[in-house]
């Protein structure tokens, strides 16, 4: 199971008022069903729970579900090893929440608050039992089969029908809990013709249109056969850009490790980010800087993706325009391995967090 809309009890929920230029915090309990409890309930009874859960109280007709004029953030909660619970790099999503908002000339949500909101929401739903406990055998496979909490912040518009700016905007934090995000087997990548982003548009912004595109670009490359897509660069049909919703990496033939450089449309991942620092802490060499799908075709010798959702996720395969560059004689590299084994341990807290990313609680 990867992401189901297992929805935790309780949810957050903070409105702009426009007259006083604040946010209104409220919390929405839907119910306080202790998660043992609902591991004994028959599947109906649970999805009735599930669905009412779901009931966040926002209006249905609005900029956002009209017109997908709305951002989002995904940010975990990991059970430790030392039976706290950590938050990965918080601050660095709410630092993005904000940009997004702003991107989407909203009233950005503070950094603050997010976070303060972000610890409670996770002490809330703890003391019904909504996070895993920390499970010894993990460590044994990596923690590949390991449980988190997947935390989804969002904004949502106000009721609104006609083409508008949001001013009284909601941000609403739920959560699901979460294994593995890609399904094991096959792991083979395509290069779509779909455009993902363009340059002055919103590729950098996590925000909820940019997903179609990405959901019919995956589509079509399930059928073909394929786990994943990656873009091109809308204007030379050239670079590589990402997948569909997570970073790209190659391991170049030089023992360099490249992704493309950010820009406008690249969305900037916290994942990204910290396996660029863990390599180079690693003592490896990597580059942020243009690369063309002939040079991976050429000399790309390992691939993997990276978000929250996926992890690093290792890619078997690249395939354009009817050319398959296998990647590692189709395993998963070292190099991916490596980096992987280090960020769980950070996230679970079996690896000394020498750079200070886990805000535990
Ligand atoms: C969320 C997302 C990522 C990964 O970002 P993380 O902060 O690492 O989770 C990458 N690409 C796209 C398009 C995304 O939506």
């Amino acid at each position: 199971m990867a992401f189901t809309l297992e929805m935790y009890p309780i949810s957050y929920i903070a409105r702009y008022n426009p007259q006083t230029k604040s946010w209104e915090e409220e919390w929405i309990e839907s119910d306080t069903i202790p998660y043992s409890q609902l591991l004994t309930m028959n599947e109906e009874d649970r999805q009735k729970v599930f669905a009412n859960r779901n009931q966040l109280g926002i209006p249905a007709v609005s900029y956002t579900s009209q017109y997908g004029y709305g951002c989002f953030e995904g940010m975990k909660a990991y059970p430790r090893k030392d039976g706290k619970i950590s938050i990965f790099r918080p601050d660095r999503n709410a630092n993005r929440f904000k940009k997004s908002m702003e991107g989407l000339y909203c009233p950005g949500f503070p950094e603050e608050m997010y976070i303060k909101a972000s610890c409670e929401f996770i002490r809330r739903n703890a003391e019904l039992g909504y996070v895993p406990a920390y499970n010894s055998q993990w460590e044994e496979n990596n923690y590949a089969s390991a449980s988190a909490v997947y935390m989804r912040p969002f904004m949502n518009s106000e009721a609104a029908i006609g083409i508008g700016i949001s001013k009284a905007p909601y941000v609403v934090i739920c959560a699901t809990s979460v294994s593995t995000y890609f399904k094991g087997g096959n792991t083979k990548a395509i290069i779509t013709n779909r455009i993902r982003a363009t340059p002055q548009g919103t590729g950098w912004i996590k925000c909820a249109s940019n997903y179609v595109i990405s959901t019919l670009a995956k589509k079509e490359a399930e059928e073909a056969g394929f786990m994943e897509v990656v873009y091109l660069d809308a204007v030379e049909r050239k670079y590589i850009q990402e997948g569909s919703s997570c970073n790209i990496f190659f391991l170049m033939q030089d023992g360099t490790l490249v992704t493309p450089e950010l820009g406008d449309t690249i969305l900037p991942g916290i994942t990204r980010a910290s396996i660029i620092d863990l390599a180079r802490q690693q003592g490896h060499k990597v580059e942020e800087r243009p690369i063309s799908i002939e040079e991976v075709m050429d000399s790309g010798m390992e691939c993997f993706v990276t978000g929250t959702a996926a992890g690093i996720t290792p890619i078997e395969s690249l395939t354009h325009n009817g050319v398959e560059r296998v990647f590692n004689n189709r395993k998963p590299g070292e190099l991916g391995e490596s980096l992987q084994k280090q960020l769980k341990g950070i996230q679970y807290g079996a690896i000394q967090d020498t750079n200070n990313w886990n805000l535990i609680l």
